[in-house]
Protein backbone atom coordinates (compact mmCIF):
# COMPACT_ATOMS: atom_id res chain seq x y z
CA UNK A 1 0.00 0.00 0.00
CA UNK A 2 1.31 3.77 -0.97
CA UNK A 3 2.58 5.71 2.20
CA UNK A 4 0.58 8.83 1.68
CA UNK A 5 -2.95 7.46 0.89
CA UNK A 6 -3.49 10.44 -1.62
CA UNK A 7 -6.45 8.83 -2.59
CA UNK A 8 -7.65 7.92 0.85
CA UNK A 9 -12.07 8.14 1.04
CA UNK A 10 -12.00 8.70 -3.11
CA UNK A 11 -14.48 6.18 -5.12
CA UNK A 12 -12.82 5.36 -8.41
CA UNK A 13 -14.22 3.15 -11.22
CA UNK A 14 -11.95 1.79 -13.56
CA UNK A 15 -12.91 0.22 -16.99
CA UNK A 16 -11.94 -3.19 -18.28
CA UNK A 17 -10.17 -3.68 -14.99
CA UNK A 18 -9.83 -7.56 -15.55
CA UNK A 19 -6.38 -7.37 -17.35
CA UNK A 20 -3.23 -5.68 -18.33
CA UNK A 21 -3.48 -1.52 -17.43
CA UNK A 22 -6.66 -1.11 -16.69
CA UNK A 23 -5.92 -4.12 -13.23
CA UNK A 24 -2.42 -1.85 -12.40
CA UNK A 25 -4.71 1.03 -12.62
CA UNK A 26 -7.15 -0.12 -10.09
CA UNK A 27 -4.32 -1.86 -7.90
CA UNK A 28 -2.51 1.60 -7.91
CA UNK A 29 -5.40 3.67 -7.18
CA UNK A 30 -6.73 1.29 -3.93
CA UNK A 31 -3.36 1.29 -3.02
CA UNK A 32 -3.33 5.30 -2.97
CA UNK A 33 -6.58 4.69 -0.92
CA UNK A 34 -9.41 4.81 -3.06
CA UNK A 35 -12.21 2.54 -2.97
CA UNK A 36 -12.66 0.84 -6.50
CA UNK A 37 -14.83 -0.88 -8.73
CA UNK A 38 -13.45 -3.16 -10.89
CA UNK A 39 -15.24 -3.16 -14.03
CA UNK A 40 -15.81 -6.56 -16.50
CA UNK A 41 -17.63 -6.98 -19.54
CA UNK A 42 -18.07 -10.98 -19.26
CA UNK A 43 -19.81 -12.36 -16.56
CA UNK A 44 -18.56 -15.74 -16.89
CA UNK A 45 -14.36 -15.60 -17.50
CA UNK A 46 -14.49 -11.97 -16.72
CA UNK A 47 -16.19 -11.96 -13.30
CA UNK A 48 -13.88 -14.45 -12.06
CA UNK A 49 -10.83 -12.37 -13.42
CA UNK A 50 -12.55 -9.47 -11.63
CA UNK A 51 -12.87 -11.39 -8.54
CA UNK A 52 -8.87 -12.01 -8.80
CA UNK A 53 -8.30 -8.34 -9.18
CA UNK A 54 -10.32 -7.81 -5.99
CA UNK A 55 -9.30 -10.23 -4.02
CA UNK A 56 -5.38 -8.68 -4.80
CA UNK A 57 -6.50 -5.48 -3.17
CA UNK A 58 -8.53 -6.58 -0.36
CA UNK A 59 -5.65 -8.80 0.36
CA UNK A 60 -3.46 -5.74 0.60
CA UNK A 61 -5.67 -4.24 2.86
CA UNK A 62 -7.66 -1.78 -0.36
CA UNK A 63 -11.30 -2.09 -0.83
CA UNK A 64 -12.70 -2.97 -4.10
CA UNK A 65 -15.83 -4.60 -5.42
CA UNK A 66 -16.68 -5.91 -8.93
CA UNK A 67 -18.78 -4.21 -11.67
CA UNK A 68 -20.65 -5.51 -14.80
CA UNK A 69 -20.55 -3.98 -18.18
CA UNK A 70 -19.85 -3.30 -21.47
CA UNK A 71 -18.54 0.17 -21.87
CA UNK A 72 -19.84 -0.02 -25.58
CA UNK A 73 -24.01 -0.38 -24.81
CA UNK A 74 -25.76 2.39 -23.10
CA UNK A 75 -27.79 0.53 -21.05
CA UNK A 76 -25.24 -1.65 -19.55
CA UNK A 77 -23.15 1.65 -18.61
CA UNK A 78 -26.04 3.25 -17.01
CA UNK A 79 -26.92 0.03 -14.91
CA UNK A 80 -23.14 0.21 -14.18
CA UNK A 81 -22.75 3.82 -12.89
CA UNK A 82 -25.59 2.74 -10.07
CA UNK A 83 -24.31 -0.13 -9.39
CA UNK A 84 -21.03 2.09 -8.32
CA UNK A 85 -23.43 4.14 -6.73
CA UNK A 86 -25.24 1.74 -4.38
CA UNK A 87 -22.05 -0.42 -3.44
CA UNK A 88 -19.41 2.74 -2.62
CA UNK A 89 -20.93 5.72 -2.88
CA UNK A 90 -20.74 9.07 -4.68
CA UNK A 91 -17.72 8.97 -7.81
CA UNK A 92 -14.91 11.14 -7.52
CA UNK A 93 -12.33 9.52 -10.48
CA UNK A 94 -13.67 7.67 -13.52
CA UNK A 95 -10.37 5.92 -16.08
CA UNK A 96 -12.20 5.09 -18.93
CA UNK A 97 -9.30 1.83 -19.72
CA UNK A 98 -10.97 -0.46 -21.64
CA UNK A 99 -9.81 -0.41 -25.44
CA UNK A 100 -9.65 -3.48 -28.01
CA UNK A 101 -7.75 -3.63 -31.26
CA UNK A 102 -8.64 -5.07 -34.39
CA UNK A 103 -5.93 -5.17 -37.07
CA UNK A 104 -6.40 -5.71 -40.70
CA UNK A 105 -4.92 -3.90 -44.13
CA UNK A 106 -7.47 -1.36 -44.74
CA UNK A 107 -8.95 -3.34 -48.03
CA UNK A 108 -10.14 -6.38 -46.21
CA UNK A 109 -11.11 -3.92 -42.86
CA UNK A 110 -15.05 -5.25 -42.97
CA UNK A 111 -17.45 -2.51 -41.03
CA UNK A 112 -17.64 -5.16 -38.63
CA UNK A 113 -13.56 -4.89 -37.62
CA UNK A 114 -14.42 -0.92 -37.98
CA UNK A 115 -17.24 -0.40 -35.85
CA UNK A 116 -16.15 -3.14 -33.04
CA UNK A 117 -12.99 -0.67 -32.11
CA UNK A 118 -14.95 2.23 -32.50
CA UNK A 119 -17.81 1.26 -30.54
CA UNK A 120 -15.30 -0.19 -27.52
CA UNK A 121 -12.22 2.68 -27.65
CA UNK A 122 -14.30 5.89 -28.49
CA UNK A 123 -18.26 5.17 -28.26
CA UNK A 124 -17.56 3.53 -24.92
CA UNK A 125 -14.94 6.26 -23.53
CA UNK A 126 -18.04 8.69 -24.41
CA UNK A 127 -20.58 6.90 -22.62
CA UNK A 128 -18.72 6.30 -19.55
CA UNK A 129 -17.44 9.80 -19.43
CA UNK A 130 -21.22 11.37 -20.17
CA UNK A 131 -21.97 9.26 -17.15
CA UNK A 132 -19.26 10.63 -15.57
CA UNK A 133 -20.40 14.76 -15.89
CA UNK A 134 -23.57 13.75 -14.86
CA UNK A 135 -22.85 12.25 -11.87
CA UNK A 136 -19.94 15.30 -10.74
CA UNK A 137 -22.42 17.99 -12.38
CA UNK A 138 -25.49 16.95 -10.02
CA UNK A 139 -23.41 17.87 -6.75
CA UNK A 140 -23.54 21.62 -7.83
CA UNK A 141 -24.32 24.31 -6.55
CA UNK A 142 -22.29 23.12 -3.98
CA UNK A 143 -18.27 23.85 -5.19
CA UNK A 144 -15.42 21.63 -4.16
CA UNK A 145 -12.80 22.99 -1.82
CA UNK A 146 -10.33 24.76 -2.62
CA UNK A 147 -7.53 22.83 -4.53
CA UNK A 148 -10.15 19.94 -5.38
CA UNK A 149 -12.07 19.53 -8.09
CA UNK A 150 -15.55 18.09 -8.49
CA UNK A 151 -14.21 14.91 -10.74
CA UNK A 152 -11.77 13.54 -12.50
CA UNK A 153 -12.07 11.55 -15.88
CA UNK A 154 -8.97 10.34 -17.11
CA UNK A 155 -9.20 8.62 -20.87
CA UNK A 156 -6.77 5.92 -21.40
CA UNK A 157 -5.32 6.79 -24.79
CA UNK A 158 -2.25 5.67 -26.90
CA UNK A 159 0.92 7.33 -28.69
CA UNK A 160 -1.74 5.86 -31.33
CA UNK A 161 -3.44 9.40 -30.77
CA UNK A 162 -0.22 11.07 -32.45
CA UNK A 163 1.39 8.21 -34.53
CA UNK A 164 -0.10 6.75 -37.46
CA UNK A 165 -0.31 3.24 -37.34
CA UNK A 166 -0.63 1.02 -40.83
CA UNK A 167 -2.93 -1.86 -40.54
CA UNK A 168 -4.50 -0.43 -37.20
CA UNK A 169 -6.89 2.53 -39.11
CA UNK A 170 -9.42 1.75 -36.86
CA UNK A 171 -7.68 1.70 -33.85
CA UNK A 172 -5.81 4.85 -34.44
CA UNK A 173 -8.79 6.79 -35.78
CA UNK A 174 -10.66 5.67 -32.23
CA UNK A 175 -7.76 6.40 -30.34
CA UNK A 176 -7.18 10.59 -32.29
CA UNK A 177 -10.75 10.71 -31.47
CA UNK A 178 -10.59 10.69 -27.94
CA UNK A 179 -8.01 13.21 -28.11
CA UNK A 180 -10.34 15.72 -29.29
CA UNK A 181 -13.27 13.94 -27.02
CA UNK A 182 -11.25 14.66 -23.96
CA UNK A 183 -9.51 18.01 -24.86
CA UNK A 184 -13.16 19.46 -25.42
CA UNK A 185 -14.69 17.94 -22.52
CA UNK A 186 -11.86 19.34 -20.51
CA UNK A 187 -12.70 22.82 -22.10
CA UNK A 188 -16.54 22.31 -21.29
CA UNK A 189 -16.23 21.28 -17.69
CA UNK A 190 -13.13 23.47 -16.24
CA UNK A 191 -15.74 26.23 -15.26
CA UNK A 192 -17.10 23.50 -12.88
CA UNK A 193 -14.23 22.17 -11.34
CA UNK A 194 -14.05 18.92 -13.15
CA UNK A 195 -10.36 17.85 -14.97
CA UNK A 196 -9.90 16.08 -17.70
CA UNK A 197 -6.89 13.89 -18.80
CA UNK A 198 -5.73 11.48 -20.52
CA UNK A 199 -2.68 9.51 -20.22
CA UNK A 200 -1.21 7.64 -23.90
CA UNK A 201 0.84 4.82 -23.27
CA UNK A 202 3.38 3.67 -25.19
CA UNK A 203 4.09 -0.05 -25.43
CA UNK A 204 3.23 -1.42 -22.45
CA UNK A 205 3.54 -5.58 -21.68
CA UNK A 206 -0.16 -6.65 -21.92
CA UNK A 207 -2.01 -9.28 -23.75
CA UNK A 208 -3.26 -6.67 -26.14
CA UNK A 209 0.09 -6.31 -27.68
CA UNK A 210 1.93 -9.81 -26.79
CA UNK A 211 3.04 -10.07 -30.84
CA UNK A 212 5.21 -6.87 -29.91
CA UNK A 213 6.83 -8.35 -27.28
CA UNK A 214 6.57 -12.38 -26.65
CA UNK A 215 9.80 -13.11 -28.68
CA UNK A 216 13.15 -11.93 -28.01
CA UNK A 217 13.65 -11.15 -31.60
CA UNK A 218 9.62 -9.41 -31.31
CA UNK A 219 11.21 -7.34 -28.43
CA UNK A 220 14.45 -6.31 -30.10
CA UNK A 221 12.43 -5.33 -33.02
CA UNK A 222 10.26 -3.26 -30.58
CA UNK A 223 12.97 -1.95 -28.70
CA UNK A 224 14.05 0.33 -31.45
CA UNK A 225 11.65 2.62 -30.79
CA UNK A 226 12.00 3.08 -27.57
CA UNK A 227 14.36 5.42 -26.91
CA UNK A 228 14.64 4.69 -22.84
CA UNK A 229 15.12 0.90 -24.25
CA UNK A 230 12.64 -1.15 -21.85
CA UNK A 231 8.83 -2.12 -22.37
CA UNK A 232 6.72 -0.80 -20.35
CA UNK A 233 4.89 -2.13 -17.24
CA UNK A 234 1.16 -1.80 -16.17
CA UNK A 235 2.73 -0.66 -12.87
CA UNK A 236 4.30 2.46 -15.03
CA UNK A 237 0.49 3.54 -16.11
CA UNK A 238 -1.18 2.92 -12.45
CA UNK A 239 1.63 5.55 -10.94
CA UNK A 240 0.56 7.97 -13.36
CA UNK A 241 -2.94 7.66 -13.11
CA UNK A 242 -2.49 8.04 -9.46
CA UNK A 243 -1.18 11.44 -9.76
CA UNK A 244 -3.57 12.81 -12.55
CA UNK A 245 -6.71 11.43 -9.99
CA UNK A 246 -4.77 13.11 -6.97
CA UNK A 247 -5.28 16.55 -5.89
CA UNK A 248 -1.73 16.91 -6.54
CA UNK A 249 -2.58 17.64 -9.75
CA UNK A 250 -5.29 19.99 -9.46
CA UNK A 251 -4.26 22.81 -12.34
CA UNK A 252 -3.74 19.95 -15.10
CA UNK A 253 -6.43 19.29 -17.09
CA UNK A 254 -6.82 19.27 -20.73
CA UNK A 255 -3.01 17.23 -20.93
CA UNK A 256 -2.26 14.18 -22.28
CA UNK A 257 0.80 12.79 -20.63
CA UNK A 258 2.85 10.70 -22.55
CA UNK A 259 4.17 7.82 -20.47
CA UNK A 260 6.15 5.63 -23.52
CA UNK A 261 9.80 5.82 -23.01
CA UNK A 262 10.15 8.59 -25.84
CA UNK A 263 8.31 6.54 -28.37
CA UNK A 264 7.12 9.90 -29.44
CA UNK A 265 9.98 11.42 -29.72
CA UNK A 266 10.97 10.54 -33.40
CA UNK A 267 13.26 7.68 -32.45
CA UNK A 268 14.84 7.16 -35.97
CA UNK A 269 16.92 10.12 -35.14
CA UNK A 270 18.61 9.24 -31.55
CA UNK A 271 21.81 9.14 -33.44
CA UNK A 272 21.41 12.69 -34.81
CA UNK A 273 19.37 11.53 -37.91
P1 LIG B 1 -5.88 -5.82 -22.37
O1 LIG B 1 -4.91 -6.47 -21.45
O2 LIG B 1 -6.36 -6.56 -23.56
O3 LIG B 1 -7.12 -5.31 -21.50
C1 LIG B 1 -8.25 -4.72 -22.09
C2 LIG B 1 -9.36 -4.73 -21.06
O4 LIG B 1 -10.52 -4.09 -21.64
C3 LIG B 1 -9.78 -6.15 -20.66
O5 LIG B 1 -10.08 -6.17 -19.29
C4 LIG B 1 -11.05 -6.35 -21.50
O6 LIG B 1 -11.93 -7.30 -20.94
C5 LIG B 1 -11.63 -4.96 -21.42
N1 LIG B 1 -12.68 -4.72 -22.40
C6 LIG B 1 -12.65 -4.95 -23.74
N2 LIG B 1 -13.83 -4.61 -24.30
C7 LIG B 1 -14.62 -4.15 -23.29
C8 LIG B 1 -15.94 -3.64 -23.22
N3 LIG B 1 -16.70 -3.55 -24.33
N4 LIG B 1 -16.43 -3.26 -22.00
C9 LIG B 1 -15.67 -3.37 -20.88
N5 LIG B 1 -14.42 -3.85 -20.89
C10 LIG B 1 -13.89 -4.23 -22.08
O7 LIG B 1 -5.26 -4.46 -22.96
P2 LIG B 1 -4.41 -3.28 -22.27
O8 LIG B 1 -3.11 -3.23 -22.96
O9 LIG B 1 -4.47 -3.37 -20.80
O10 LIG B 1 -5.25 -2.02 -22.81
C11 LIG B 1 -5.95 -1.14 -21.94
C12 LIG B 1 -6.07 0.21 -22.63
O11 LIG B 1 -4.76 0.73 -22.86
C13 LIG B 1 -6.76 0.17 -23.99
O12 LIG B 1 -7.59 1.30 -24.15
C14 LIG B 1 -5.59 0.22 -24.96
O13 LIG B 1 -5.95 0.78 -26.20
C15 LIG B 1 -4.64 1.12 -24.19
N6 LIG B 1 -3.25 1.03 -24.61
C16 LIG B 1 -2.51 -0.09 -24.42
C17 LIG B 1 -1.18 -0.11 -24.82
C18 LIG B 1 -0.28 -1.30 -24.61
O14 LIG B 1 0.86 -1.28 -25.09
N7 LIG B 1 -0.70 -2.33 -23.92
C19 LIG B 1 -0.62 1.00 -25.44
C20 LIG B 1 -1.40 2.13 -25.64
C21 LIG B 1 -2.71 2.13 -25.22
P3 LIG B 1 -12.02 -8.78 -21.65
O15 LIG B 1 -10.64 -9.36 -21.53
O16 LIG B 1 -13.05 -9.50 -20.83
O17 LIG B 1 -12.43 -8.54 -23.05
Amino acid sequence: MSQTQELAGRVALVTGATSGIGRAVAISLAGAGARVAVNYRDAKDGRQRADEVVAEIVGAGGQAVPVLGDVSREDEVGQMFAEVRSQLGELDILVNNAGIEQPAPIQDMTLAQWQAVIDVNLTGQFLCARAAARAYLARWPEPPPKGASAGKILFISSVHEVIPWAFQANYAASKGGVSLLMRSLAQELAPRKIRVNSIAPGAIRTPINHAAWGTSQAMAELLKLIPYDRIGEPEDIGRAAVWLASDASDYVTGATLFVDGGMTLYPEFRGAG
